[in-house]
């Protein structure tokens, strides 16, 4: 199964949630509640106040810090941004791009998250791009074009050699933050075509190991079901990441 080719990876997304003090309560649960998880990469998406102490708390330990975005300029008078290499000197290892909160309230469009996806990847970060329709589009059937464009175009000009810094998170909008969750087979229908629009670009070679997210009300519940499917290699997770207990339990599924 090539699902053996792939690292599970469980990424927390903790949004605009948590100040530095409570940033610390948080991670200082999540390290010790996740330390044995040997066998699939732990990452936590903290907003951009709470990283630097973020990377101190987790330094030596099995936890990974990403960001919520990045811009695309290297520099400059963009006020109020970060750029990939504050990022990176930071200590700070991942970053999601393209969220659908970033897309819907932010006029995040597949071209700005393009130009994000190449800045932070020529940084040396790791992307995890977000991709998914919106509940009409599921309903007009149109899911495969929506997330195949997105992915496309999200990935114009990237390298076949930058695959392996590049993490795809399905994210259905209807299941984010709403308690519906996609069925497994749902997800997993949207995350193998995901597989294989990667394969017509890159090859089936380097699409077999590229890691895919599910996310949307993933929780401690639902977890096994989904992390169970062929191409689904792990989740990204809003809510359930919030509460170490929930999010160590969705690591240990993801683990085992
Ligand atoms: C997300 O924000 O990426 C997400 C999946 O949120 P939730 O798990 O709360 O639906």
């Amino acid at each position: 199964m090539n699902k053996a080719l792939r690292r599970p990876l469980i990424a927390g997304n903790w949004k605009m949630n948590k100040t530095p003090t409570e940033a610390k309560e948080l991670i200082a649960d999540i390290v010790p509640a996740v330390k044995d998880a040997d066998n699939c990469d732990i990452v936590i998406c903290v907003p951009f106040i709470d990283l630097a102490l973020a990377v101190d708390m987790t330094y030596q330990t099995n936890v990974k810090v990403g960001a919520q975005n990045v811009h695309f300029a290297p520099n400059g008078a963009y006020t109020g941004e970060i750029s990939a290499a504050m990022l990176k000197e930071l200590g700070v290892e991942y970053v999601i791009i393209g969220h659908s909160e970033r897309r819907q309230y932010f006029g995040e469009t597949d071209e700005t998250v393009n130009l994000r996806v190449r800045a932070a990847l020529d940084a040396g970060l790791k992307v995890i791009l977000c991709v998914g329709e919106n509940k009409d589009e599921r309903l007009a059937n149109i899911t495969n074009e929506i997330v195949s464009k997105q992915t496309k175009l999200g990935l114009a000009d990237v390298a076949t050699e930058a695959l392996a810094n590049v993490i795809i998170a399905y994210e259905p909008v209807w299941a984010i933050g709403t308690g519906l969750t996609a069925t497994p087979e749902q997800a997993e229908e949207v995350c193998s075509f995901i597989r294989r629009v990667i394969a017509e670009k890159y090859g089936t070679d380097t699409a077999d190991k590229v890691i895919i997210l599910y996310g949307g009300s993933m929780n401690a519940v639902n977890a096994r079901d989904l992390l169970a499917k062929e191409d689904i290699d792990g989740g990204l997770i809003g809510g359930a990441s919030l509460k170490a207990k929930d999010f160590s339990v969705i690591v240990s599924e993801a683990n085992a």
